[in-house]
């Protein structure tokens, strides 16, 4: 069985890339996997282009470096979340190996259960043919066009030191090839396979270059062929994290009630608020007090907070979402409300697109000043940094959605306030009477 598209290689002829795309496809078919239960992560470079040739499988297109750590939080969380027995590849090249060197180095100290194929033509193809630490001493690329002064990283030594389980140096050319990428697959932990290969856009014509002379390089430069390490006292990561934290065979309790709060609700499915004003303007205060409030009167919440680099100036932006019931899904893609106290936090959430996806009954509070940005009739303006500090506008404005939507007891906010305020509870308290009389 092939799992690979009736397609064009996506290579420049030669390439050592299409080879090992073949021998994938035939170790997966002698494993006899379904590719449905296949996941195949991919870096950035010409090894990248592979994604469309599996169309059969899972494919993840990462960013540059990132492929290995993105699959083995792919790996822990199908074996520690899920029902696990997802099989993961990686496939990356000389930059992915290099640029996500500490994450391949991480995946093998934790013998993550991943196998990882190394294309490692030597150089860096896709961005022109430039030396890498993979570079073998005396290799021309576009960069050491006299010959790479530097010797290569041995990524044996690499895996030897992070105690790795599975490693094989072959060929792409080597016949059996196929057969150990099945072995690296089955293996129960973290397995690299470094393919040695030519890139016939630049490797080739540099160094004038074929497979024969390429097995000698390797056997010039000490690097053996064939399967280097094969340990077998080392176990994967979520067994060792199943043993430390082990689940209970029986079904699982029951989802937590919501805690009973000593003020009442009118909450019957999930609730998500965005809050944006400007920096230093105690928005995300803003934002926690109606968490708080949430909370106290018996309702999971959570709030996430977003502002930019600078800090001290900008926008300033929450989201709470608000649920009876525990809350697994923590973003909110369509906000309920959405309250607007400044210049900046309209900017910010139009930039996010908040309002756009907003549902045609969803709530927009804004101060006043902004009423002409919208169109007529989409939102409800007060006039919130005219009856407050430019600082208490943010919770004038939860207040005032408290008091129109009747969602908490205004009691509640005030409770919270007293709980989180600390000396400035006064005049929080101020700003949640003065927010709620505008709302009623
Ligand atoms: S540039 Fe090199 S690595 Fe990229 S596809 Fe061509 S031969 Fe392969």
């Amino acid at each position: 069985m092939s799992f690979l598209a009736q397609r064009p290689m996506p290579y420049c002829r030669g390439c050592g890339h299409g080879l090992v795309a073949r021998r994938l496809d035939e170790a997966l078919g002698r494993l006899g996997l379904d590719p449905k239960r296949v996941v195949l992560t991919t870096d950035i470079g010409c090894v990248g282009l592979v994604d469309p040739l599996f169309p059969a499988l899972h494919t993840v297109h990462t960013i540059h470096g990132r492929s290995t750590a993105v699959a083995a939080g792919a790996v822990l969380a199908d074996a520690l979340c899920a029902e696990g027995g997802l099989t993961n590849v990686v496939m990356l090249g000389d930059g992915g190996a290099t640029i996500g060197l500490l994450h391949l180095t991480q995946a093998a100290l934790m013998n993550v259960d991943l196998t990882v194929l190394l294309h490692n033509n030597m150089l860096y193809g896709m961005t022109g043919g430039q030396h890498s630490a993979l570079t073998p001493e005396g290799f021309r690329t576009s960069t050491t066009l006299a010959g790479n002064w530097l010797p290569a990283l041995d990524l044996e030594q690499v895996l030897r030191g992070c105690h790795g389980g599975f490693y094989a140096r072959q060929l792409a050319t080597d016949r059996e090839l196929a057969g150990v990428i099945a072995e690296a697959i089955a293996y129960p932990g973290f397995a690299l396979v470094e393919i040695l290969e030519l890139c016939t856009g630049f490797g080739v014509p540099l160094n004038a270059l074929d497979g024969k002379a390429l097995r000698a390089a390797a056997a010039a430069e000490g690097r053996a062929l064939g399967v280097r390490i094969r340990r077998t006292d080392r176990h994967p990561y979520h067994a060792l994290y199943r043993e430390r934290f082990p689940v209970r065979a029986e079904a699982p309790p029951p989802a937590p009630a919501a805690p009973a709060g000593p003020f009442a609700h009118r909450l019957a499915r999930p609730l998500g608020v965005v809050v944006a004003g400007s920096a230093g303007e105690r928005v995300q205060t803003a934002a926690a007090v109606l968490a708080q409030a949430a909370v106290l009167s018996g309702l999971h919440c959570v709030q996430k907070n977003d502002y930019p680099v600078t800090v001290g100036s900008g926008f300033s932006l929450s989201e709470v979402k608000l649920a009876p019931a525990p809350i697994l899904y923590t973003g909110i893609d369509a906000p309920d409300a959405v309250l607007l106290v400044s210049a900046d936090g309209l900017r910010e959430v139009r930039g996010r697109g908040d309002l756009d996806r907003q549902a045609p009954d969803g709530v927009v509070i804004v101060d006043e000043s902004l009423a002409g940005e919208l169109p007529p009739g989409r939102a409800l303006a007060a006039p919130l940094r005219r009856a407050l500090p430019a600082d208490a506008a943010a919770l004038g404005a939860v207040a005032l959605l408290v008091a129109r939507t009747g969602l908490l007891a205004r009691e509640a906010l005030l409770a919270a306030v007293d709980a989180i305020g600390g000396k400035d509870a006064g005049a929080l308290r101020a700003a949640v009477e003065t927010g709620a009389a505008l709302g009623a």
